[in-house]
């Protein structure tokens, strides 16, 4: 770490991985200045609690004197002024991911990255489970858990990492070489802060530069194996492919039920080995089935036996909030999916259940419903609206499935959801499942998407009570 003492580094965000950045930094010798836009009471208990360093508050935009770096924070964009002066200045811009990069030690485990528009925690999670099943010892980390930067900084040694990636952590993280990497899937998110779709697919890309064992991608998503062809990776690095039909040559795939690689076959007399079954996923709805898919394909890369895979998926369990089965009541379903703030993410739920009354709405962010709501009207028993953008989905269900009923819920109190469930319960006969896979974020009516979801398992009690 000879190259951080005395070097003049400005760290921009007072947020959790900034405040790892600014720590890990300072104890190399580099000098750290903080600054962030804020300045409430919040900000100055934060600032007071880095004894040694320097903070700014209140001004986000003036470059520190003599700074020589800077790295960034999740939510700072490109077109951040703080970015314009260090372009003007001459100075480099990185992220966390780039720092944990450059300060790993030599005898630093390799890195198998995950990257997508949905999935990537649960892949990520999913991963680390069938590396532990191998006996190996590994992580998740990167966009989720602890900071990066403390993991590769701290005590614990690891075999191999699983590592998430944000688009915005690949921005910032030019020198990334994985062992092997994934894309799972690209549809439009977060075009506001990359700018364009073209830049976001571009950021995403990065994580498959220098690869060397295998670059991952979905066989259904064109756009993930045209940024395998575009990427300059290592000699000998592979194009392996993860699909839920049959697998092909250099692909992991799915036949009657089992899941099949036909890419790392350990007895050569043979061209496919199986994995595990659909029904070791958990749970084992189409786009899962994919994320285990893409999971196995980087733990058989790092050379994990195919019993490990098994093993990994069985012993696996989905974070709260994605795809929950909550509770049955009187026969009819109740499943939390509230992590499903975008519209790719609330399709591949929907697609996942054969008649629903969807509860649905929120921040649009400035979405499109028009191909969610056309391709999952068939599987629509009714829908119940809440939330600030409601009518936007209103309009596209009129549009796409006009015979199906819709309540709309014009309230944003505390009882709302409650009122959501019981409307859908009304909706509802028994066989069918209530889905909240909102397709919007949930910050007109809720703190988060965990809050959403709890309040909806709340309200799923209540009605199971009042039966
Ligand atoms: P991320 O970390 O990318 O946000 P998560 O694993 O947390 O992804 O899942 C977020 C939501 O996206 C889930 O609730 C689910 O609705 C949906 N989802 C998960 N995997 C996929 C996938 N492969 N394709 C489409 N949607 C998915």
């Amino acid at each position: 770490g000879g190259d951080w003492a005395g070097m003049r580094v400005t760290v921009a965000g007072l947020g959790v991985s900034g405040i790892s950045a600014a720590r890990a930094l300072t104890a190399l010798g580099a000098l750290v200045t903080v600054v962030d836009g804020g300045d409430s009471e919040a900000h100055r208990e934060r600032a007071a609690a880095l004894e040694g360093i320097e903070v700014r508050l209140g001004d986000a935009e003036t470059l520190p004197e003599g700074t020589g770096l800077v790295v960034t924070s999740p939510g700072w964009k490109p077109s951040s002024p703080l970015f314009a002066a260090a372009a003007e200045a001459g100075v480099g811009v990185v992220g966390d991911v780039e720092i944990a990069w450059r300060l790993r030690g030599p005898d630093a485990a390799p890195w198998l990255a995950i990257t997508g528009t949905n999935g990537k925690t649960t892949t990520t999670q999913m991963l680390a489970s069938i590396l532990r099943a191998a006996g190996l010892r590994t992580a998740a980390v990167g966009n989720i858990g602890t900071p990066i930067i403390d993991v590769v900084l701290g005590e614990e040694t690891y075999d191999v990492l699983a590592v998430e990636l944000s688009s915005y952590q690949l921005h910032w993280a030019p020198s990334l070489r994985a062992h092997s990497a994934a894309v799972l899937n690209l549809a439009p998110d977060h075009l506001d802060w990359h700018g364009s779709m073209e830049a976001y697919a571009a950021d995403k890309g990065r994580i498959y530069e220098g690869n060397r064992v295998a670059c991952v991608y979905n066989v259904a998503d064109r756009a993930t194996e045209d940024l395998v062809r575009g990427a300059d990776v290592e000699e000998g690095c592979r194009a392996v492919g993860f699909t839920l039909g049959a697998p092909g040559p250099s692909q992991l795939g799915v036949v009657e039920g089992i899941l099949v690689d036909r890419a790392f076959v350990e007895n050569r007399q043979r061209n496919a080995q199986e994995l595990a079954e659909v029904a070791d996923v958990n749970p084992p709805a189409p786009h899962n089935i994919a994320n285990a898919l893409a999971a196995a394909a980087l733990a058989r890369a790092f050379g994990v036996p195919a019993k490990a895979v098994r093993d990994g998926l069985r012993a696996f369990t989905p974070d709260a909030h994605r795809i929950a089965h909550v509770a049955d009541v009187d026969g009819i379903a109740y499943v939390d999916d509230s992590k499903a703030t975008n519209t790719h993410a609330a399709e591949a739920s929907l697609a996942a259940y054969e008649s629903i009354v969807w509860i649905a709405g929120g921040l649009a962010k400035g979405a499109t419903f028009d191909e969610l709501v056309a391709t999952s009207a068939k599987r629509l028993r009714g829908v119940v609206l809440i939330g600030a953008d409601r009518a936007q989905i209103g309009e596209a269900l009129a549009r796409h499935a006009p015979e199906v009923p819709v309540v709309d819920l014009d309230r944003t109190d505390t009882g709302a959801m409650l009122a959501a469930v019981q409307e859908a319960r009304r909706l509802a006969e028994a066989g069918d499942t209530v889905l909240l896979a909102p397709a919007c974020a949930s910050m007109d009516m809720f703190a988060n998407y965990n809050k959403r979801g709890d309040a909806f398992a709340q309200a799923v009690r209540e009605l199971g009570a009042g039966t």
